[in-house]
């Protein structure tokens, strides 16, 4: 029998940053490797342009990526649990973790 907190611990997977982290990310494609590359249990990422977010910093126009996981609750049902939001600048090459 394995020990519960041992068995917690070996859960592969999970969000590569903390909560309002800032990071460097080369471009998007990098940001989204990262993520998948985590292979946060039963995660899918979806990328949105934000309309009403711009960068403090040059005011471009930042881009959502979104973490979330996904379960089936029956016919066209489906429940979202969004486990982290990021917010990139393509023009600073600077991504933040917003939630
Ligand atoms: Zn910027």
């Amino acid at each position: 029998m394995a020990h519960p907190s041992r068995v917690k611990s070996k859960i592969a997977g999970s969000i590569p940053h903390m909560p309002f982290q800032e990071f460097a990310a080369n471009t998007l494609e990098l940001l989204l490797e990262e993520l998948k590359k985590a292979k946060i249990p039963n995660a899918r990422i979806e990328v949105s342009d934000s309309e009403d977010g711009r960068h403090y910093a040059c005011s471009a126009p930042l881009v959502n990526v979104l973490v979330y996981t996904s379960h089936s609750l029956g016919e066209e049902q489906e429940y979202k649990d969004l486990l982290a939001l990021y917010q990139y600048c393509p023009d600073c090459k600077n991504a933040v973790r917003v939630l």
